[in-house]
């Protein structure tokens, strides 16, 4: 059986939760969202859902503790020992670290990271179109702002960690729904696969630069 993994990053807005949606039935992998995931908990009445409610509506991150147990009980499970889509984590650097870790472990390392590449202005106008169709709490321009800010402080280093290693591929992300699928299903046609785990601060980046699609 062939396995994917592939990890998706980007702002909010862009995209990246749709396209995972879109993978995820085409290579009949798990979609493994920690936003959906947190979501779901809250809508359950769950105690983690109690616990991280009030984080959620403000927009800051939940605590790493709370995330990394999550996604290590989640990527445990059957579904995903053919692979998965990984959406919404890592967000920061401790939450990177402790992918590798979890990745090496079990000795399943991602075959594509993909980058969705979009302005503040464009994520900004998606996600206030979708206020409206979805009714997130945390979709109000406030909340926004603030998440917004948290990706470009915290998880834009995450971006330039798997870049420096080579093994970024980004997407712009800024086209159709439609398009952006394609190129992503020509990327994983020709992933290399077992892409090394990014252990070393990137120092050993630049090899695998060419895979890199410029937007
Ligand atoms: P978006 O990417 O649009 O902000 P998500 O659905 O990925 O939305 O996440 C919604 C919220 O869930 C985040 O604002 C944060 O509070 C929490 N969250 C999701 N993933 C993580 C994570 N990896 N670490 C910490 N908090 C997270």
């Amino acid at each position: 059986m062939t396995t994917i993994n592939v990890l998706v990053l980007g702002p909010q807005g862009s995209g990246k939760g749709t396209q995972a949606t879109r993978i995820s039935a085409a290579h009949g992998v798990p979609h493994v969202s920690t936003g959906d995931m947190f979501r779901a908990a809250i809508a359950d009445g769950t105690e983690l859902g109690r616990q991280v409610e009030p984080i959620l509506v403000s927009g800051e991150l939940v605590p790493d503790e709370l995330t990394i147990a999550l996604i290590r009980d989640r990527l445990a499970k059957d579904d995903a020992a053919g692979g998965f889509v990984l959406d919404g984590f890592p967000r920061n650097a401790v939450q990177a670290e402790a992918l590798d870790e979890m990745l090496r472990a079990i000795g399943r390392p991602l075959d594509a990271v993909l980058f969705f590449q979009l302005d503040d202005e464009t994520a900004t106008r998606r996600v206030g179109s979708r206020a409206h169709e979805e009714g997130r709490s945390d979709d109000t321009p406030e909340v926004m702002a603030r998440r917004l800010a948290i990706y470009h402080e915290q998880t834009e280093p995450v971006v330039e960690r798997y870049r420096a290693a080579g093994t970024l591929h980004t997407l712009n992300a800024g086209r159709s729904v439609a398009d952006v699928f394609a190129e992503i299903e020509t990327a994983l046609a020709t992933s290399p696969g077992q892409l090394p785990a990014v252990d070393d601060g990137g120092l050993s980046g630049g090899s695998r630069s060419s895979r890199e699609a410029s937007p």
